[in-house]
């Protein structure tokens, strides 16, 4: 399998250098040349063999001859070994025909483990043959960033900085972040929201002196690997709930549109996917884009569910390039929009091709707030709010449909525990493998939302 870029003008890659590079020297993202198929009778095949046993068939095709088929099931094996639940991404429903993917059974509470877990993994075998060193630079609006910190500390063929919007995490992800102790990961509070993070980031890959002097590598959302692993989840739970017999459908709280991309992958590989449904905060551009056929950048807005507060989705560039039947230079012209206008209008085919997978809805705060409180009271169950911005998003478009709908329950309540408290009444607690995270003590440095300051502080703090 080989990796293009969304932009049509980057080298052509490999499945471990599309991993190791993340963002492509034009700008644009790498996504496989062609969705791998999988038959009716291959995902029928699933029902019942273990999450590490599905993720190796889905993932397998895009991996190429990287890793050996031991290789690959081995990382497998440790990237999930440490969850707290032996389906690793158990479901449980709360209505008829409604469920929960838990997806934060990982080490730091949220779904960006089951990605972020592998991608340690197959970064260290790919490094540690190769005798490299990289310098991961990420930039998170709250749990990218302690997931890498978690896949990587202590590994000695990386050093991580994590870029975070100071004062915008909440208490639990920051000390997530900032407690590790091993000198190879850095928690660096950028004064500025998640975009100017995110758009730092990628600088520092278009600065091209400096990307090659540390040997950059990013391990976000962009990243191919990560949307790859996220696909898993999206076939374990629709074979759990009848597929390839019967059509699911998907509720994601979307904030890079990287984990709903991974369900519309899923959807192209054969997985009889019926909507899949873009939820949004007041952060709300996918929103206003399914709409209206319009994206439109807007200031970003604070709210109870941090991680999804963004004003411009990466990813969704890669979907943009199979809107544009797969035409880089029709993509490069929209971001080339973007960033000297703002926006960008899809064309109509663009948009009823966007529509015919997609469904869209935003959810208030109050929403968000009342959704958390009628999932307490009516079932004894503590979400997230971003799980809530789903679950509502599902009732909103979903309404009588008979086909099972999945929401993703992205992030454990103890993340976010004064919102959780003030909506439903309970104050989730932590864990018990992390009980002692309010006493460690913390690491972390303050930075102007400034190139050169970052640059510099990166070059000198490499381990
Ligand atoms: C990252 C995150 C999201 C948004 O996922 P995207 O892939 O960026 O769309 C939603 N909920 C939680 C808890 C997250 O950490």
């Amino acid at each position: 399998m080989r990796y293009i870029s969304t932009r049509g003008h980057a080298p052509v890659l490999s499945f471990e250098e599309a991993m190791l590079t993340g963002l492509a020297r034009d700008g644009g993202l790498y996504v496989p040349e062609s969705w791998p198929q999988m038959t009716a009778g291959q995902i029928a095949d699933l029902a019942g063999a273990p999450y590490e046993e599905v993720a190796y068939r889905v993932m397998r095709p895009f991996i190429g001859d990287a890793f050996t088929d031991d290789e690959f099931r081995g990382a497998i094996a440790r990237a999930y070994a440490g969850f707290r639940s032996e389906a690793r991404v158990p479901l449980a429903q709360y209505a008829p025909g409604r469920f929960l993917a838990e997806l934060h059974h990982g080490p730091t509470l949220a779904f960006k483990d089951v990605a972020m877990q592998l991608i340690g993994q197959l970064f260290d075998l790919a490094l540690t043959r190769a005798g490299k060193r990289v310098t991961i630079v990420g930039a998170t609006s709250g749990d990218t960033g302690s997931a890498a910190i978690e896949a990587f500390r202590g590994l000695s063929s990386v050093d991580v900085f994590i870029l975070y919007p100071h004062g915008r995490v909440s208490e639990v992800q920051r000390r997530q972040m900032t407690t590790p102790v091993e000198d190879n990961v850095h928690a660096i509070a950028v004064e500025g929201d998640f975009d100017d993070c995110q758009a730092r980031v990628k600088d520092m890959f278009n600065d091209f002196a400096f990307r090659d002097a540390v040997n950059l590598a990013a391990v976000n959302s962009i990243n191919w690997a990560r949307v790859l692993a996220q696909t898993v989840y999206f076939f374990t739970t629709a074979v759990a709930l009848g597929a390839p017999h019967r059509a699911v459908s998907f509720s994601v709280p979307t904030g890079n549109f990287g984990d709903i991309f991974a369900g519309y992958v899923a959807k192209r590989m054969g997985l009889p996917v019926e909507r899949l449904i873009v939820a949004t905060n007041l952060n709300d551009i996918l929103h206003r884009t399914i709409e209206s056929g319009s994206y439109r950048k807007e200031g970003v807005h604070p709210s109870i569910s941090p991680s999804m507060d963004i004003q411009v989705s990466s990813n969704f560039e890669r979907l943009l390039f199979d809107l544009y039947d797969r035409e880089g230079d029709a993509v490069s012209r929209l971001m080339d929009e973007l960033r000297a206008g703002g926006g960008f209008t899809l064309s109509q085919g663009a948009l009823s091709r966007l529509r015919a997978e997609f469904d869209s809805a935003r959810a208030s705060e109050e929403e968000t707030k009342a959704t958390i409180a009628t999932m307490f009271e009516q079932n004894e169950m503590v979400i997230c709010p971003h799980t809530a911005v789903g679950v509502h998003a599902a009732d909103a478009v979903h309404g009588s449909r008979r086909t099972p709908v999945v929401s993703l329950a992205t992030a454990h309540a103890a993340k976010f525990p004064d919102a959780v408290e003030e909506a439903c009444g309970q104050r989730p607690g932590l864990p018990v493998h992390m009980a002692d995270l309010y006493e460690r003590p913390e690491r972390v440095q303050v930075v102007a939302n400034d190139l050169a300051t970052l640059e510099t502080l990166i070059k000198d703090t490499r381990t």
